[in-house]
């Protein structure tokens, strides 16, 4: 047992290396604050190049810039980092609101249209009344929620897959915020609805399987997006289109203090092309239950050589409708699977991956009903 006073003395001695050190990052901010405030001047300067309502009186050159930087996500897309701090958030340029494009060209990824911060609306509703606000305000929709813009060709074709067992509330409360927001985007989309049925626990990443090769019959889609039924995005910039790298989308929660809760967090909203999902053999069956298997998707991505890309700042905002896990099953087993995540890959996932759905069409969306078990994604030789 150690003497008191030499007790007394160890603590005091870290109290004094930790005033020491705190005394030095003072030191170090007034120091290095002049540069701060000067390059952060330069920062305003520079991001104060915007395109307003005077257009015209800007150089060509630099409306060139801004129509390009308008059609592709390149420069602004980047792998998330922690030590990334608003103000080095990569300026980004949207098409100015008068800006007319081609019916015979591919829509712009910034469009005017887009304009940020939105409205979140949590409030219940049923799915007839948004099928009939949603069909006056565009006509244009088909069966099963087939949308595509008119004014330009779409750049992406987007499958938007969702999966889903009792959360009949929440499915409206999406349906009304995402499709106006996809429609400002202008991509081509529709909605498939996976749904579970059988008293297995719920699998997350089979039904996003299962989706993905329904989906595919009904329409040659390039790009996928999986998306919890009740996620609502904050920012009409966050764009679901698809890129050279698998995207996620939901990059800060309400219910996480809108902080990624860890940097490998693949959950809630992502997006990869049909060549990435096929690369990876897609999602793992083998996840019963709650967790885990978003984690096995980032695993299988990282595997792929891909790096994950992420909206930057407010624009990965979510907020998710509150509700409980009655009779939901966590997952246990998750752990021991995923330090497996690299021999599974091969084994496990679109390749062993049996079914029969009972499809049908709604206004809104195409029902995906799929009953599912462990046999339906046997894995020979395995244990
Ligand atoms: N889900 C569902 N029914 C369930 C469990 C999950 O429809 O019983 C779907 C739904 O799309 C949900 C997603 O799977 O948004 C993720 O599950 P959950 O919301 O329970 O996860 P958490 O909110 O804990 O992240
Ligand atoms: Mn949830």
């Amino acid at each position: 047992i150690m003497p008191t006073h030499l007790r007394f003395r160890r603590r005091s001695f870290l109290g004094l290396v930790f005033l020491f050190s705190l005394s030095t990052s003072a030191l170090y901010f007034i120091y290095s604050a002049p540069g701060i405030v000067n390059e952060y001047l330069f920062m305003v300067q520079a991001t104060g190049i915007q395109i307003k309502q005077n257009v015209r009186n800007i150089g060509a050159q630099v409306l060139e810039q801004v129509v390009r930087g308008g059609y592709s996500l390149n420069g602004t897309d980047y792998a998330y980092d922690f030590n990334v701090s608003e103000s080095d958030v990569p300026v980004t340029t949207y098409l100015p609101g008068g800006f007319t494009y081609l019916p015979a060209q591919i829509c712009p990824e910034r469009l005017p249209s887009m304009k940020g911060r939105l409205e979140v609306n949590m409030s219940e509703i049923a799915l007839e009344e948004v099928e009939r606000f949603l069909l006056n305000s565009e006509p244009s929709m088909s069966l099963g929620g087939h949308w595509k813009p008119t004014d330009c060709v779409p750049h992406w074709k987007v499958a938007i897959l969702v999966p889903f067992r009792n959360r009949h509330e929440h499915l409206p409360i999406l349906l009304r915020h995402l499709v106006p927001t996809l429609q400002r985007q202008r991509l081509q989309f529709a909605f498939y609805v996976v749904e579970q049925v059988g008293d297995e626990p719920f699998n997350r990443a089979m039904l996003f399987n299962v989706g993905f090769r329904e989906a595919m019959k009904d329409l040659d889609w390039d790009c996928l997006v999986f998306h919890d039924v009740d996620h609502l995005l904050e920012n009409d910039r966050n764009y679901y289109g698809c890129g050279d790298m698998p995207r996620h989308f939901a990059v800060k929660l309400n219910k996480y203090s809108y902080m990624l809760p860890y940097n490998e967090f693949f959950g809630g909203v992502s997006g990869l092309t049909v060549e990435q999902f096929k690369k990876i053999n897609g999602f793992p069956n083998a996840f019963w239950g709650w967790g885990g298997e978003d984690d096995d998707l980032w695993n299988r991505v990282q595997y792929a050589n891909y790096t994950v890309s992420r909206p930057p700042g407010e624009v990965g905002r979510y907020m998710s409708i509150p509700h409980h896990h009655r009779g939901e099953v966590q997952f246990l087993g998750r752990y021991t699977l995923l330090r497996r995540s690299k021999e599974r890959q091969g084994l496990d996932g679109l390749n062993n991956l049996h079914y029969s759905p009972l499809v049908s069409r709604r206004l809104l969306y195409t029902n995906i009903s799929v009953s599912l078990s462990r046999k339906l994604a046997p894995i020979a030789d395995y244990y």
